[in-house]
């Protein structure tokens, strides 16, 4: 077996990096990255250095532990020491040492004292503004962090929903002051509201299409182009997404949105059913024989396949044409139909603005109500707010709803507790108009225990919402194991409502499972889980999840009026 030198010097540097999150003796540790600098700087290559018995007579390797496992790794591709020194750490706390300015030491923090195992995490910590007080880091170096994650992202080729739609929405602003633009549309996975986006797909009709793909290509943000065309032009932005522009004349622009919206899944599904009645579809038309039936927009194609028109966000293909065809799709759940929200934090546990300043933004911005809801006692790491506390915010709020219209009712996150407790007594409990549970610890338990666990939890009357029910951070850490058919079904019993979680970094409950929900007959509701003034304008993608989820505004709590959603509060009391 030939080892290559390179996997060597990885190996040797890697030991480094484990000895010193281990914190053991630093001259040990710098034993390894020396003999790892040592060996790259050296002319000739490993095999001649093994073989020969030179390597023992390098300074600074010598015929100790190191040659030993230099001799390993050469044998055999794989170290004994290294591969138990692994096996002490999650192997994901590795990828945090591609973000700049991160070296064991403060991994070790990261690790010890927040419990970060992977980027996701750290990306969401930071979010939630954990750094700001950590020691060794401070508003700077969370700032730095997140640059770093951003840049690391740009390879992996996938993003979120915000990352996507934001910048969609600035090309598209770009393209629409250029002459001549008569159509401008963003299709796409950003159209439906996916979760997960890979590319901007942007479609236009215009007077001159070759301005638009000239204008296109030299977007400022633009990185590189990987082609320019007529017809259709891509390039990738500094920010790393891919983006397609498609031009088409202005009599085709109907039929190209609705094809290059999809899904595939979708249009593969609508071409058969368009087949049955003799219909042609493709980008370029609706087709009976050669003639082209004239539809002014995309609910006209609808209409004259005989389909009830179906929202963007709802074609994925999981039965939406069979209830078109019949015409029962439902009436979407629609931004303008929220009217409160719940689940916001602030500066009294991990939140970046006061309550104060958090309850003039959200009436300012015309909600109804507002559901304040602080981390709970047991979560220290976000300043969660032990009784005493938890009284002085009341005490406040009551002060401040004298000054407000908006209504502000009086709630909290409470962790559930491995146990299936809640994080305080009964007592406390009732004195909230509403309780969020969710799990934020110990999520490697099986299944069946983490199931028990939160239906444990949700058996206490005074549990009214179930928050971020899988715990998943997208593109950063898979939820934790649980049955979530059983919990829904028992949200359904209790009288239980199942959070929208709206963050983009969770859209938890998926939309898959909201349209299970829905079949149940459990009532959602749009939480922002804000930890900022800008968290609550995160609304709009819970209500893309809900719409993914075929939500219409019944289903959801906050779209009702204040008096109505006290009552539904107090349903379990
Ligand atoms: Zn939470
Ligand atoms: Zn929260």
């Amino acid at each position: 077996m030939k080892v290559d030198k390179n996997h060597v010097i990885k190996c040797l540097r890697q030991i480094a990096v484990l000895l010193e999150l281990k914190n053991e003796n630093i001259f040990k540790v710098r034993a390894f990255t020396n003999a790892a600098r040592i060996l790259e700087g050296h002319p000739k290559d490993l095999a001649a250095l093994v073989e020969t018995g030179e390597l023992e007579k390098i300074k600074g390797i010598g015929s100790g532990h190191i040659s030993r496992i230099i001799h390993e790794l050469y044998d055999r591709g794989e170290s004994k020491d290294l591969d138990e020194l692994s096996r002490e750490f999650p192997a994901s706390l590795f990828d945090l040492f591609q973000i700049p300015g991160l070296g064991a030491k403060r991994i070790k923090v990261l690790y010890e004292k927040l419990g970060i195992k992977s980027v996701g995490e750290l990306e969401y910590a930071c979010q939630e503004n954990r750094l700001l007080e950590l020691e060794g880091f401070g508003a700077r170096s969370q700032e730095k962090i997140v640059q770093g994650i951003q840049q690391l992202k740009k390879s992996a080729g996938h993003y979120l929903i915000h990352v996507a739609a934001e910048e969609s929405k600035r090309l598209a602003t770009y393209l629409k002051k250029q002459k001549g633009i008569l159509k401008i549309e963003v299709a796409g996975s950003i159209r439906r509201a996916k979760e997960v986006i890979k590319d901007i797909d942007i479609l236009v009709s215009a007077k001159n299409p070759a301005t638009v793909h000239e204008a296109f290509v030299h977007y400022p943000e633009t990185e590189s182009v990987i082609a320019h065309g007529d017809t259709k032009s891509s390039i990738v932005l500094k920010s790393g997404i891919q983006c397609d522009l498609r031009t088409v004349r202005e009599d085709e622009f109907p039929y190209a949105l609705y094809y290059f919206t999809g899904s595939k899944e979708h249009n593969v599904a609508v071409r058969t059913f368009a087949k049955k009645k003799g219909i042609k579809i493709n980008e370029y038309g609706l087709f009976r024989g050669s003639r082209r039936i004239v539809c002014k927009d995309e609910a006209d194609i609808f209409e004259k396949l005989g389909f009830h028109p179906i929202p963007p966000e709802a074609r994925e293909n999981t039965g939406e044409l069979e209830l078109a065809a019949k015409r029962e799709f439902p009436k979407l759940i629609e931004e303008k139909d929220v009217r409160g929200i719940f689940h916001v934090h602030t500066a009294d546990s991990d939140g970046l603005v006061s309550l104060d300043e958090m309850i003039d933004a959200a009436e300012q911005a015309g909600f109804e109500y507002i559901g304040v809801s602080d981390h709970s006692q047991s979560a220290g790491y976000a300043n969660g707010l032990e009784p005493k506390r938890l009284r002085l915010q009341w005490k406040r709020i009551d002060a401040l709803q004298k000054r407000h219209k908006i209504r502000i009712f009086k709630g909290i996150e409470s962790d559930i507790l491995p146990d299936g407790k809640l994080d305080y007594s009964d007592s406390i409990l009732a004195e909230f108009d509403f309780v969020i549970g969710a799990v934020h610890s110990r999520f490697n338990m099986s299944e069946k225990e983490m199931t028990q666990r939160i239906l444990r939890a949700m058996g206490n009357r005074y549990f009214t919402f179930f928050g971020h029910p899988t715990g998943r951070l997208l593109l950063g850490r898979e939820g934790y194991a649980v049955d979530l058919v059983k919990i829904i079904d028992a949200a359904k019993k209790a009288n239980v409502i199942m959070e929208i979680n709206a963050n983009p970094h969770r859209l938890d409950l998926d939309w898959r499972m909201c349209q299970y929900a829905k079949k149940q007959g459990v009532l959602m509701s749009i939480n922002p889980d804000a930890h900022s003034l800008d968290g609550l304008n995160d609304v709009k993608y819970g209500v893309g999840t809900a719409r993914k989820g075929w939500l219409e505004s019944g289903d959801v709590l906050n779209t009702f009026p204040a008096a109505q959603v006290e009552k539904i509060l107090k349903r379990r009391r």
